[in-house]
């Protein structure tokens, strides 16, 4: 046992099922078990009010308006960066630019600061782990500049190999894009370290934050990144908001990538001049209501605690983890010495999409397939793989419901004896 598992194995459990009312709704004539957090996390009452609360209350568009309205939104809006500054410990606000999710986040780093900085013969290197979003974009850049994509191999616990990562790291290295916690194994990745590395090899460096931000403290100064992206509504907050983190130093000398209100200076049809980050990169009316749900899911989850949440999910993992690797059949795929609540697994004779489809009538929610990770599950030679990922109103009931409906789909298949 590693000092966070013993930790868990001791701490008390979080009990806050009642503050999200979806989990009251029956699904087919059963209570609803929700293990597809990795894909996206149900909403409190808090962050469903919020929301609903802005438009009754305060709704106008922001940052032009000289109407109390206008500048009580906007008031809000730029509170809500506030709040994602001291979720990530960033040094200050310009640092924090609103963006759809971690997709976009990633996309505006490969346009804006990529197209400006790289170049033919020049290496982004990236994880045989990397969700599709902190891939294609690169692939796209390396089509657009000539630079060339390399990819830190995967060991068979679901690990980075550190030596290899080492030994791809060089003087032709400028970018080195990790996923903090993967979303296909659970592994959490030694982030710190890496950039460490990297930054001696001269490179910068992108998290992924997606499966992070929700489950354990984040401190991108601690961390040293360069980029960190997340996404609201795996944090409990709403769809189409989430964040990029970039340094002031490296994110004040990039130039826009889309172009509209908002991020201007000066217009003139010769000549535009542009706004001040993060402005420049917000073009456009951008999604204040969900900002506002945002900062109410951050204010939630920092309420409770993330360090809290990471030892309740903790429990909870030791206690499948335990489960599922004693059901006959069943394979885990991420067994990482450090993991986040994610359990991957395969079941012998089931088909990963058949098993979901079982799990759902049992009124067990999980996810099947690639998990958008299609170079790792080709690394594993696995087609998919049937995923149950945790948050935190989980419970070991709810791990009782998925180990029932895992026999239940075996004793249907024949399998597992
Ligand atoms: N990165 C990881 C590790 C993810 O798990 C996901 C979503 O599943 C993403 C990136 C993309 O997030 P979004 O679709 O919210 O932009």
């Amino acid at each position: 046992m590693n000092a966070v598992t013993t930790a868990a194995a001791h701490a008390p459990q979080l009990n806050r099922t009642a503050d999200f009312p979806i989990l009251s709704r029956p699904l087919k004539g059963r209570r609803l078990v929700y293990l597809d957090n990795g894909a996206t996390t149900q909403k409190p009452s808090a962050v469903i009010q919020a929301e609903s609360q802005y438009y009754e209350q305060s709704n106008a568009n922001i940052h032009r308006g000289v109407h109390w309205l206008s500048q009580h939104s906007t008031d809000l809006y730029e509170q809500g960066r506030e709040s994602i500054r001291r979720l990530l410990n960033a040094g200050r606000p310009e640092e924090i630019v609103f963006t759809r999710g971690t997709t976009e986040a990633i996309n505006l780093v490969a346009h804006s600061w990529g197209r400006a900085n790289l170049k033919e013969g020049d290496e982004i290197l990236i994880t045989g782990m990397e969700h599709h979003s902190n891939i294609v974009p690169w692939q796209l850049l390396c089509e657009q500049t000539g630079a060339r994509l390399r990819v830190v191999p995967v060991t068979d616990s679901g690990e980075l190999d550190l030596d290899a990562y080492r030994a791809l790291l060089g003087a032709r290295t400028r970018l080195v894009g990790i996923v903090h916690i993967s979303n296909a194994l659970g592994t959490i990745n030694p982030v710190a370290e890496m950039t460490r590395l990297a930054h001696e090899a001269g490179a910068l460096v992108l998290v992924d934050g997606a499966q992070a931000v929700a489950h354990q403290v984040v401190d991108v100064q601690a961390i040293g990144c360069d980029f960190y992206t997340f996404s609201g509504h795996k944090l409990y907050g709403p769809t189409g908001i989430g964040a990029l983190y970039a340094r002031y130093d490296i994110l004040k000398d990039m130039p826009p990538w889309q172009g509209g209100g908002d991020m201007i200076h000066t217009v003139s049809f010769e000549r535009t001049t542009y706004a001040d980050v993060p402005q420049r990169f917000e073009a456009g009316t951008p999604n204040i209501a969900g900002v506002i749900g945002l900062d109410a899911a951050i204010r939630y989850v920092c309420g409770i605690g993330l360090d809290n949440i990471a030892a309740h999910e903790h429990h909870l993992l030791d206690l499948a983890t335990a489960q599922l690797s004693s059901l006959p059949g069943v394979r885990l795929i991420g067994t990482a010495a450090d993991k986040a609540g994610i359990l991957s697994f395969v079941v012998d004779g089931i088909h990963p999409h058949d098993l979901g489809t079982i799990l759902d009538t049992e009124g067990v929610a999980i996810r099947a397939g690639h998990h958008c990770a299609m170079p790792l599950m080709t690394r594993f030679g696995i087609p998919g793989t049937a995923r149950a990922s945790l948050a935190l109103y989980n419970t070991e009931d709810d791990v009782t419901a998925l180990m029932a409906a895992l026999r239940k789909a075996q004793k249907l298949f024949g399998t597992g004896q």
